[in-house]
């Protein structure tokens, strides 16, 4: 029998308690692309907050590669994947809204 793969996201801000009661509360997660209600600078602030806590967290590579994987929005691993042609047009000519994946 073999030893459970550790888990790839463990210690991720991400999944931690906190955020989760964070998402309870507010319905979406804080690296989510796009939370209905928000404004652009609303939106644009919690963006680089959230791309901020990605540059500290153990599971960033592991992340980056999930997100090829799945090709999904979001920030994942400090980068922004926006996930709507028209939120791509809103946030045009601002790095947290156009930049994408090569
Ligand atoms: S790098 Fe990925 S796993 Fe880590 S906090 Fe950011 S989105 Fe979450």
């Amino acid at each position: 029998m073999t030893a459970p793969k550790p888990d790839p996201f463990a210690g991720a801000p991400c999944r931690s308690p906190e955020h989760t009661a964070w998402i309870r509360e507010h319905r979406a997660s804080q690296w989510d692309y796009y939370i209905d209600g928000e404004t652009k600078d609303q939106s644009i602030a919690r963006r680089r907050r959230s791309v901020g806590i990605c540059f500290s967290c153990p599971a960033r590579q592991a992340c980056r590669e999930k997100q090829e994987q799945l090709d999904a929005s979001g920030i994942w691993g400090g980068r922004v994947f926006p996930d709507k042609p028209e939120h791509l047009a809103e946030q045009s000519g601002d790095i947290y809204g156009e930049e994408r994946a090569a």
